[in-house]
């Protein structure tokens, strides 16, 4: 079988060329959070709906206040959620809580500690002088009816929840989650918890796909591990293409006399079967599978060994995804500049290498990085603490004390 040999860049373009967006959906907009919004948000209403005072104090003219301190009768109260029973005319104080409308007739709030409340409350004593709307918030201060509060694309973090809630903006158009199929497959894997046989490991590398399609926002769908048999891997990847969006699986695609994922694949779905110049996770398929309805469905064949099944998920499906539910920033982990501050070692080979390190910022502001501890694509464990996967071109590696380009694994 022919292997195209790529570069990640190219191996990546690929992939982002398949996996455009889904198609929008309108959720309640608790269901949104953590998507992308699909349209313009424009709002109907003003926020706040109307004039009202930024503190605890006391709603008066300001021009009552120019000579304190000033003694007034408290001729009203009013609370947030309420409305004063009667206007302030010159010479009152109304009491006013904040958040509550201003009263007709005053255009300044003094705040409570500048005053001395009088007999039982029915006077107030001013110790401030304030001006024609001081502390007062208007309407429409934070957003004007009819404006765009949010453009297509905004990522529906919690602030931003929180704002389509203040303009009433209950259902909200947004690219949906991408509902994701994950499977393993390997006769060796065991993942009920019963004593290992000759020859068999524990299954890691669905728990962990499955943890890391969920946190890049989608929903994560467990298709269990699949022996290597070619009927049953076929019956499980079809059902997977009929009721998810994506397929992710791992193992079987490298070129081992064993590899059910590549057999079936190959037969069943058009696939491009992949060398890509990293190290690791070399092994690398992508291709569409069709599904009873005629939709082709993307599906990523990571290699079997967990760190590379890591790599690839990081730099291949995760961007694929994220554009797949309508990200349009940068679809990569956060990457920055570091320094190392220990030697990253490597040999020439012709790819280039992610290794996982270390790393943190310094009181330089940098971020700086250290060696990160085994690197076999088989040692998860090590693996699973660094904080980042460091870039290193081809070559014999960075000096201790060189730049070396890194993408944030925690950001
Ligand atoms: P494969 O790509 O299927 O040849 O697998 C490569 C290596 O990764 C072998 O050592 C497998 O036992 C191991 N492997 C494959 N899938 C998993 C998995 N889900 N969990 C842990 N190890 C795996
Ligand atoms: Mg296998």
């Amino acid at each position: 079988m022919d292997r195209l040999l790529v570069s990640i860049v190219e191996a990546r373009d690929i992939v982002l060329a398949e996996c455009g967006p889904l198609a929008p959906v309108t959720v309640a907009l608790a269901d949104s959070v953590g998507c992308v919004l699909a349209g313009d948000v424009i709002s109907p209403e003003d926020v706040p709906p109307f004039a009202n005072s930024a503190l605890d104090g006391y709603a008066v003219l300001a021009s009552d206040t120019t000579v304190v301190p000033v003694e007034m009768p408290v001729v009203a109260e009013v609370a947030a959620g309420a409305a004063a029973d009667r206007p302030l005319a010159a010479g009152e104080a109304i009491r006013i809580m904040t958040g509550a409308p201003m009263p007709p007739g005053a255009d300044a709030i003094v705040l409570v500690e500048r005053t001395d409340r009088l007999d039982d409350g029915s006077r107030v004593r001013i110790h401030e002088t304030v001006v024609s709307g001081q502390a007062v918030r208007n309407a429409g201060d934070d957003i004007r009816a009819g404006t765009t509060v949010f453009t297509a694309g905004t990522v529906i973090r919690p602030a931003v929840a929180g704002v389509l809630a203040s303009v009433n903006a209950q259902k909200i158009e947004v690219v949906p989650r991408a509902r994701v199929a994950v499977l393993s497959t390997g006769d060796e894997l065991i993942d009920d918890g019963s004593p290992l046989g000759p020859g068999q490991i524990r299954e890691s590398n669905k728990t962990m796909l499955l943890a890391l399609v969920s946190e890049c926002g989608a929903d994560a769908v467990d298709f269990g591990v699949v022996r290597d048999d070619e009927a049953a891997l076929e019956v499980v990847l079809r059902e997977a293409a009929d009721t998810c969006d994506v397929i992710v699986t791992s193992g079987g695609v490298s070129m081992g006399d064993f590899d059910v994922v590549k057999a079936v694949l190959s037969r069943i779905a058009e696939m491009q079967w992949m060398e890509v110049a990293i190290k690791p996770a070399k092994p690398f398929a992508f291709g569409r599978l069709r599904n009873t309805t005629g939709r082709r469905v993307p599906v990523f064949g990571l290699p079997g060994n967990p760190v590379s099944s890591l790599v690839s998920f990081e730099l291949l499906a995760r961007p694929a995804l994220r554009q797949m539910m309508g990200h349009r920033g940068p679809l990569l982990r956060q990457g920055i500049a570091a320094i190392a501050d220990s030697p990253l070692r490597r040999g020439t080979d012709g790819k280039v290498h992610y290794q996982r390190v270390h790393g943190e910022f310094g009181a330089d502001g940098r971020y700086h990085v250290t060696a990160g501890g085994p690197q076999g694509s088989h040692q998860l464990a090590a693996s699973a603490v660094a904080s980042a996967l460091a870039e290193i071109p081809d070559g014999d590696g960075v000096a201790a004390g060189g730049e070396v380009f890194v993408y944030l694994l925690t950001s």
